[in-house]
């Protein structure tokens, strides 16, 4: 029997913890967390994401800090607006939504977030920390897939996980994620050769292409744990991961759906580092 994993369930118990969390370090030092969330210009699915992560603040209780910019904005105006928000004490974290447009230089923009507050996880110094196994904001979406397996009880330690895609933002910090938790970790990506052999060999098999539907039965072992970071419109408007969900889920014992599996982890995740950036920052993490 395939176990589902449910990302929806899931994410709703972490921001039911984080906004316990929220609330009894409110009462206690009378401090609310609070995110700053940045977004430049006017593409719809940014606006969208933007809206939906000002509503999951809400719903915990952390202060939203909302920086709606115009497109022309200028990379001296947004680099000050950053300068502003790190010096703010009101401000936890600052999450600035990307894509922006293509005049800014956004690793510019992720370098000058200060660190304790890159929520994001996603700045060259917290990326180093991972690397060196030390503690920091990690990348919400690959953060939120360990949550996914701890709280699905699935054993990492000691398995063969082969993680599919290298960029910064979830296959290379998922993979240095595996690790920390002692699994044994092959990175693919465009260049390896035989890719389905390679991740035959997976017991914990992570998708992270950004190609609809590429991984098919003839990349799982029997019985491996599918997770399927992927997400891609197709041309009807619908949303499909880089799992062929229905060739796949017979071979698994445990797989994501998309949509409802990683997606709606990475925005929880987001709140759980916002609330611990304020923690940290008031010496009672
Ligand atoms: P990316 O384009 O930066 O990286 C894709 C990676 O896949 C690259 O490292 C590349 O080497 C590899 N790749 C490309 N073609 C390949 C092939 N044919 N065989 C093997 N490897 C190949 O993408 P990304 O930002 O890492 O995102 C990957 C996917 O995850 C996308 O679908 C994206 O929408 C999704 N995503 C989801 C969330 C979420 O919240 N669930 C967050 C971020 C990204």
């Amino acid at each position: 029997m395939t176990t589902i994993i449910d990302g929806t369930k899931t994410a709703q118990t972490v921001r039911g913890e984080v906004a316990k969390a929220v609330a009894q370090f409110t009462q206690e030092t009378s401090v609310r967390p609070g995110l700053a969330v940045v977004l430049v210009g006017e593409d719809p699915a940014s606006h969208s994401y933007v809206s939906m992560k000002e509503r999951d603040c809400d719903e915990v209780g952390i202060v939203s800090f909302d920086h709606r910019l115009s497109e022309t904005t200028t990379q001296d105006e947004l680099n000050a607006l950053i300068d502003m928000l790190n010096a703010d004490d009101k401000v936890h974290g600052i999450l600035v939504q990307m894509p922006l447009p293509n005049h800014l230089d956004e690793e510019q923009i992720i370098a000058r977030i200060a660190p304790e507050k890159d929520v994001d996880g996603f700045h060259p110094y917290n990326m180093g920390c991972l690397l060196r196994g030390e503690p920091a904001p990690r990348a919400c979406t690959p953060w939120g897939v360990m949550r996914l397996l701890d709280e699905y009880d699935i054993e990492v330690a000691g398995t063969h996980a082969v993680v599919i895609g290298r960029s910064n933002i979830v296959g290379k910090p998922q993979a240095l994620m595996l690790l920390e938790r002692n699994a044994t970790v092959t990175i693919c990506h465009s260049r390896t050769p035989d890719l389905p052999a390679v991740c035959r060999e997976a017991d914990i098999l992570v998708a992270a292409v950004g190609r609809p539907a590429m991984v098919d039965a003839s990349y799982v072992k029997e019985g491996a744990v599918v997770i399927d970071v992927g997400i891609n419109r197709t041309e009807a408007g619908t949303l499909v991961g880089d799992v062929d969900f229905a060739a796949v889920e017979a071979r698994a014992s445990a797989i994501t759906p998309v949509p409802g599996g990683v997606g709606p982890m990475t925005r929880a995740m987001l709140m759980s580092n916002t609330y611990e950036a304020c923690a940290t920052a008031q010496g009672s993490a």
